[in-house]
């Protein structure tokens, strides 16, 4: 049998392990063009490199706690980690512990699977005030991950004001106003839960710089808001131009969908109750106000105008207003980071790359939102990941693959523990998980996360237990 395929994964989240599977198939192969085919013909070795001790990157620090259906891509990743030829290497930065550059020699390929771990400014005064955020860092602190658990996010004010559209701005309004007795059920961080416990925050509103039938969320998303017990949708802005009848034609059946729910919302009488979300239109952030700390959101209306051929633009006008608020959470996009040694497409935030292989770098790839940009559901990796395993693979039996002197897996396992003594393996990360779990199921919740980095790795050893306020 010829030597094993050594390939290695930076990053162990959605993209990487979709990665790691088309790499280790398991039986009948992956699915191209609407075929089971088997892409590998020889043995793969993989190893899967981690910052965190933990895996499944946004899975578990992105989805929102109240979607446990959308963490069900976690049972595929522990399936792709039982098979023969995998293994993870959690606790390890590469850029730190590891320089990209012996990563290269030490395997015949490398696959960065890093995401998008930075995030969009938006280009106004007062950004920076204490109680303007990214949502991007409110959602990994309310997810436990262990840089953002001691954030301060100040909930005392009665209105949290949310930038941008997607479906992450309505995870966060969701997250801040459903009721606490259903957050206790979720994997939601302790902390965010006490946080939330003491909360002031009775509205969120979102706002969106263009028209109602621009949002950029999902349908199931947009739903999902009007059965939340307890809370009032408010739709603001909302109205259709003059020549509605013209906008309302050139409107796809996706957005036809969300309109008319955002029509049931407009038009049904409101229940007066505690909390309410207010969707508004067609309105742009101008300053975030306030001396140290957030006061207050200028904002100014827009709206929308035709040009002389017929095409619709979104127009400032000069009409401004105060939001009264001390918490704005800026959703208007994640943005890749740069890696050192990687090229780097400022503009788009991405790794420069055609079909995943990495512009100049041979036997070296990228998947993932790193690849192609912070759009997508979970499920879009998956396919993703499987292109850029083909550009590997055939590269592969091409001879394109430069490297002769690769390491043995024992080899590389010897270099990483001296390099970092609390380097977390599969069993290390198997045992955090049985840990979380069983916390978890005497508290009748699927986890209780556990979110200081010392802590996972005292975990990961197997010996001691949780402690009850582990945090
Ligand atoms: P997104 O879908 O790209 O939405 C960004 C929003 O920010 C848009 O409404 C955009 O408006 C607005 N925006 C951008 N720049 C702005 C500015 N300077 N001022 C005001 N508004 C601005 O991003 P996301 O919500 O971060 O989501 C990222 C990806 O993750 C998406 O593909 C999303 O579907 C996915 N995701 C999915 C789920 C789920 O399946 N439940 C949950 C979370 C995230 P314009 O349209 O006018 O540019």
């Amino acid at each position: 049998m010829s030597r094993p395929l050594r390939v290695a994964i930076v990053g162990a989240g959605p993209s990487g392990m979709y990665a790691a599977g088309h790499l280790l198939e398991g039986p009948g192969g992956t699915y191209v063009d609407g075929h089971l085919t088997s892409l590998v013909d020889q043995p793969v070795e993989v190893d899967v490199f981690d910052r965190l001790p933990t895996q499944w990157g946004l899975v578990r620090h992105g989805v929102a706690p109240d979607h446990p259906e959308k963490k069900l891509a976690q049972t595929v990743f522990e399936h792709i980690a039982a098979r023969p030829g995998f293994r993870f290497f959690g606790n390890i930065e590469i850029g730190n512990h590891v320089r990209p550059q012996e990563l290269s020699q030490w395997y015949d390929a490398v696959v960065y699977a890093v995401g998008a771990s930075g995030d969009t400014a938006m280009g106004i005064p007062g950004e920076d005030l204490h109680g303007c955020l990214a949502a991007r860092v409110f959602v990994a602190w309310y997810n436990g991950h262990p840089d953002y658990r001691d954030i301060e996010v100040d909930l005392s004010h009665e209105r949290v004001v949310v930038i941008g559209n997607g479906n992450v701005a309505l995870d966060v309004a969701r997250i801040l106003t459903t009721p606490i007795a259903l957050l206790e059920r979720t994997d939601i961080a302790d902390h965010a839960l006490e946080a939330l416990r003491n909360s002031k925050v009775r509205e969120v509103m979102l706002l969106g710089r263009r028209a109602h039938f621009h949002g950029a969320f999902n349908n199931p998303e947009l739903e999902e808001l009007g059965v939340l017990d307890g809370v009032d949708i408010i739709v603001e802005h909302g109205d259709l131009p003059d020549n509605h009848e013209a906008v309302l034609g050139e409107l796809d059946a996706t957005t036809r969908r969300k309109l008319a729910t955002l029509e049931t919302y407009a038009n049904r009488p409101l229940a007066g109750h505690d909390k309410r979300i207010v969707l508004r239109f067609l309105t742009s952030p101008i300053e975030v106000l306030g001396e140290q700390r957030v006061a207050g959101l200028l904002v100014s209306r827009n709206h929308l105008e035709r040009d002389d051929s017929g095409r619709l633009h979104v127009r400032p006008t000069s009409e401004e207003a105060v939001i009264d608020t001390g918490l704005v959470l800026r959703a208007i996009g994640y943005c890749g980071v740069p890696l050192p040694g990687l090229p780097f497409d400022e503009r788009f935030g991405i790794i420069p790359n055609v079909e995943g292989r990495v512009r100049g770098m041979p036997a070296t790839y990228v998947t993932g939102w790193i690849k192609r940009g912070p759009r997508g559901i979970i499920g879009t990796n998956k396919k993703c990941a499987r292109d850029t395993v083909r550009a590997l693979l055939a590269d592969a039996r091409s001879d394109t693959l430069p490297n002769t002197g690769t390491l043995i897996g024992t080899d590389v396992d010897r270099i990483l523990r001296q390099r970092q003594p609390h380097l977390i393996d599969q069993l290390g990360w198997l045992h955090i998980d049985d840990k979380e779990r069983a916390a978890g199921r005497a508290a009748g919740r699927p986890r209780i996360k556990i979110t200081e980095i010392d802590q996972l790795v005292a975990a990961a050893t197997g010996e001691p237990a949780i402690p009850a306020n582990h945090g």
